[in-house]
């Protein structure tokens, strides 16, 4: 069974980014049939809010990406105090008392002698005496996680074997002083209770996964997968901050459909093109880490655009039915959709429809027009009354092309572009139809 799980930080709302990376999570449990599941990282309570819990829910589920389950790391710090407690009797976990200002001096020291800033260890020289005298001094010490042995190596999904020496890294902290948690070992102790399978993240988070698969190995657990994702970049290819403001707010604003965010993000930074798509299950199906590339995946806002327009001119009647003008039919929008490239200007088009349109005649299209409106008198309105009435105008009038068209897309719509008229002539009808042509012939 494969697990996988998102695991945003509520201290914010979600970014494309973010919104990319859950994307993936969902899509390799889906495909799958396994379990994509919601964690909370939620250990920082200073800057955690719940109203942004609230929109990572809204905004996952505008997506269509439903979790198999949801987890909060704020109410779990029991167990993390009793693997804790373990790693702590096994010494993989240590207690150190240096402050902020004391490691800045030794990392000045090292930097200044040609060395790597990394922890010296300097705590782990203390006895029993010495911490009991700090704390008898009311100092309470934050605590780090032993790194230990040999190279440590995963087979990343994407970015391939990896490999680090743990002797050029500093034990992390994984606890503060006050007590609170860092994020690197309850995400551990959660993947190993959760029975995740695959951590699926950006690759910003390669080097925690280099002291957390010890982790994994000191509470007795194998290591999940982990593929890294390569980040975004912006349309100019730089890492660009706009990304990091654009979320699901700004893309329901823009009239973007979730489908083509969801189209969009499932492909780019792979080597398989995006394909417009309304219905997940081909891209799933297709979804493999094995098409994602190392270099930054550019998301481009045009690009957006452009998938969102192919999108709409999928989308069934019933998927949009509630966001559509009073009175549109299927057939109204079927008509019209074509022509969109945000949902919401389907009331525009609706709109020409009904009526009452104004157009502009040339005195030249008079003629025409008043046997426009003879002929559309006489025609069967119940079949394909546009090729009808303008099968009759070609003959009678000789005209052809945009002479014949035109001047009657105008008279019937007051414009010079839009939907097929095919389709359209018979939702504006045979009364409004005879009354337009007849008010355009004056
Ligand atoms: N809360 C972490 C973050 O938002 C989770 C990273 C992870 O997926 O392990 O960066």
């Amino acid at each position: 069974m494969i697990v996988t799980r998102f695991a945003p930080s509520p201290t914010g709302h979600l970014h494309v980014g973010n919104l990319r990376t859950a994307l993936h999570n969902w899509m390799w449990a889906n495909k799958h049939g396994g379990r994509f599941l919601l964690r909370i990282d939620d250990t920082d309570g200073e800057r955690s809010e719940e109203r942004f819990v609230a929109a990572i829910r809204a905004d996952l589920a505008w997506l269509g990406l439903v979790p198999d389950g949801e987890e909060r790391q704020s109410a779990r710090v029991s167990l993390y105090e009793a693997r804790f407690a373990e790693l702590v009797a096994s010494g993989r976990v240590y207690p150190a008392y240096e402050t902020p200002q004391e490691l800045d001096l030794k990392r000045k020291i090292q930097l200044g002698r040609g060395l790597p800033p990394i922890y010296d260890r300097a705590a782990l020289a203390l006895s029993d005496d010495d911490r009991a005298s700090l704390a008898a001094k009311g100092v309470r010490p934050h605590w780090r996680f032993r790194l230990s042995g040999g190279p440590i190596t995963w087979d990343d999904l994407i970015r391939g074997p990896q490999r680090f020496d743990p002797a050029t890294m500093s034990d992390p902290v994984v606890r503060r002083a006050d007590g609170s948690w860092l994020y690197l070992l309850p995400s551990v102790i959660d993947d190993i209770d959760m029975g995740i399978t695959h951590v699926v993240r950006g690759e910003d988070h390669v080097s925690n996964t280099a002291a957390q698969v010890q982790m994994f190995a000191s509470l007795g657990a194998a290591p999940p997968a982990f593929a890294h994702e390569a980040l975004l970049t912006g349309s100019e290819g730089k890492l660009s901050k706009r990304l990091g403001s654009l979320g699901v707010a700004h893309f329901r604003d823009e009239g973007t459909e979730p489908q083509a965010i969801v189209s969009l993000l499932a492909r780019i930074g792979t080597s398989a093109p995006v394909e417009p798509v309304v219905d997940y299950a081909p891209l799933i199906a297709a979804f493999d880490f094995a098409q994602f590339g190392r270099a930054p995946a550019r998301f481009d806002e045009g690009e957006l655009a452009g998938v969102n327009a192919k999108v709409i001119h999928q989308l069934p009647f019933d998927a949009v039915a509630d966001r559509l003008p009073a009175g549109m039919t299927a057939a109204g929008w079927e008509a019209i959709r074509p022509n969109l490239e945000r949902v919401a200007d389907a009331a525009d088009w609706w709109h020409v429809v009904e009526g009452p349109v104004d157009g502009e005649t040339a005195d030249e299209d008079r003629a025409f027009l008043a046997q426009a409106a003879a002929t559309a008198r006489d025609i069967d309105w119940s079949a394909d009354p546009w090729h009808a009435l303008t099968g009759v105008l070609k003959a009678a009038s000789g005209r052809k092309g945009k002479p014949l068209f035109l001047p009657l897309r105008r008279a019937l719509t007051g414009r010079d572009h839009g939907p097929d008229m095919a389709a359209l002539l018979p939702l504006i009808g045979r009364d409004r139809a005879i009354a337009r042509l007849d008010a355009a012939a004056g």
